[in-house]
């Protein structure tokens, strides 16, 4: 009989083993900077196994893996992650961005792949500890870089039956990138909306942060790319409702027939779409502007064909951690393209979020390392 222990690790509990000096790996270039090529010297890792809960944590220099090869996690894709990242202020302090909502997503992604729960907060001070370990590796404020930040949790018991994984390894690694527009001009993006590929389904994992999802989008981002687009938007279902766009919330500003502006992005209800921590921040801070009605609800491709035609399509936008928003120039929908205004509040966004984010204009939201 097993017996699950519920009980976290606790960051205090950190056994710290650091690289020595000469070992350290040189800084990229902080004006060269490609996302996902640089790692910094250290990692955390905490193994997991179902009989003895959660060991302590430990924070270790940067090392492969050693797993069985009926690891759970190479067959039946036992893997979940975060994406965030952490911000060297023109005051020269750190700052991470709502990481408990990092947290939150990590523990309903682990929930949905039967993997062990833990406690967010510890992890936030792990990541934490990580970073001023790892300080030097923060790019300075004048770069306009960041350091992104991968929460991982893995199944890797060795057997091959389909079933929750008795053994698990959680481990966070990180790297300086680069900022998503280099000029720091907001470049509008074409898509190709895809009516051969769906991304998520009712009922299915798509409003969840699994490595599951996104190996099947590759093919899709091939075909964009191969038609000159370069993101997919993806659709869902007879009505072709937009669900989200690369890996990226959308949202649309429009005229209604009355004349006021609203502001809507797809509801998170029907499981189709991730909480992307961008979108929950785009959708509170433009709602405490009051300035125009901010939704949540679904939006179809016909409904953006008739606002382009009717001429009441103000702006589209894309909205993640890696770019914070991106504007949308084009849409191409079967035979037809369709031209997406000029985008006017786009880039007020990106200034009003990176602000907190860099600590310029200091909130609640920005978590001081
Ligand atoms: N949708 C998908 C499919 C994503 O992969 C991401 C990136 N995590 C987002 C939306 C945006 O989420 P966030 O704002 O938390 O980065």
């Amino acid at each position: 009989l097993q017996t699950v222990s519920t009980e976290s690790f606790k960051a205090s509990d950190v056994v710290v083993q650091t690289l020595p000096v000469d070992l350290q790996a040189e800084k990229p270039a902080w004006n060269k900077l490609l996302f996902g090529h640089h790692v910094t010297d250290h990692m955390i890792k905490i193994r997991w196994t179902s009989n003895n809960g959660w060991d302590v944590p430990t924070i270790v220099p940067v090392q492969n893996f050693s797993l069985h090869p009926y690891a759970k996690v190479f067959h039946y894709a036992q893997e979940l992650f975060e994406g965030m990242k952490a911000y060297r202020g023109n005051d020269n302090k750190i700052r991470l961005f709502r990481p408990d909502m990092n947290m939150k997503r990590m523990k309903m992604s682990a929930a949905r792949l039967c993997l062990p729960d833990f406690d967010g907060d510890e992890l936030i001070e792990l990541i934490k500890h990580l970073l001023r370990i790892d300080e030097s590796w923060v790019p300075p404020y004048e770069s306009n870089a960041s350091m992104y930040i991968r929460p991982t949790l893995m199944g890797i018991e060795p057997t091959l039956g389909v079933s929750p994984s008795n053994e698990a390894i959680l481990f966070v690694v990180m790297g300086p990138v680069g900022p998503y527009f280099s000029t720091g001009q907001l470049k509008p993006v074409s898509l190709l909306a895809t009516t051969k590929f769906v991304r998520a389904w009712p009922g299915g994992s798509g409003d969840r942060k699994l490595g599951a999802n996104y190996a099947p989008t590759l093919l899709a981002q091939k075909e964009a790319a191969a038609s000159g687009q370069q993101q997919v938007l993806w659709l869902h279902g007879p009505d072709y409702l937009l669900t989200e766009v690369g890996t990226m919330n959308i949202f649309m500003l429009s005229r209604r027939t009355d004349g006021t502006v609203e502001l809507a992005t797809p509801p998170l209800e029907d499981g189709l779409i991730l909480p992307g921590v961008t979108r929950d921040s785009l959708l509170a801070l433009t709602r405490s502007w009051a300035e125009f009605e901010v939704v949540e609800r679904t939006i179809s491709m016909a409904e953006v064909d008739q606002l382009i035609n009717e001429g009441r399509m103000l702006e589209m936008f894309g909205a993640g951690t890696a770019c914070v928003v991106c504007p949308i120039g084009e849409i191409h929908f079967k035979e037809k393209v369709f031209h997406i205004p000029e985008p006017k509040l786009a880039g007020r966004l990106l200034k009003d979020l990176t602000d907190m984010q860099y600590g310029l204009t200091p909130h609640p939201w920005s978590v001081l390392v």
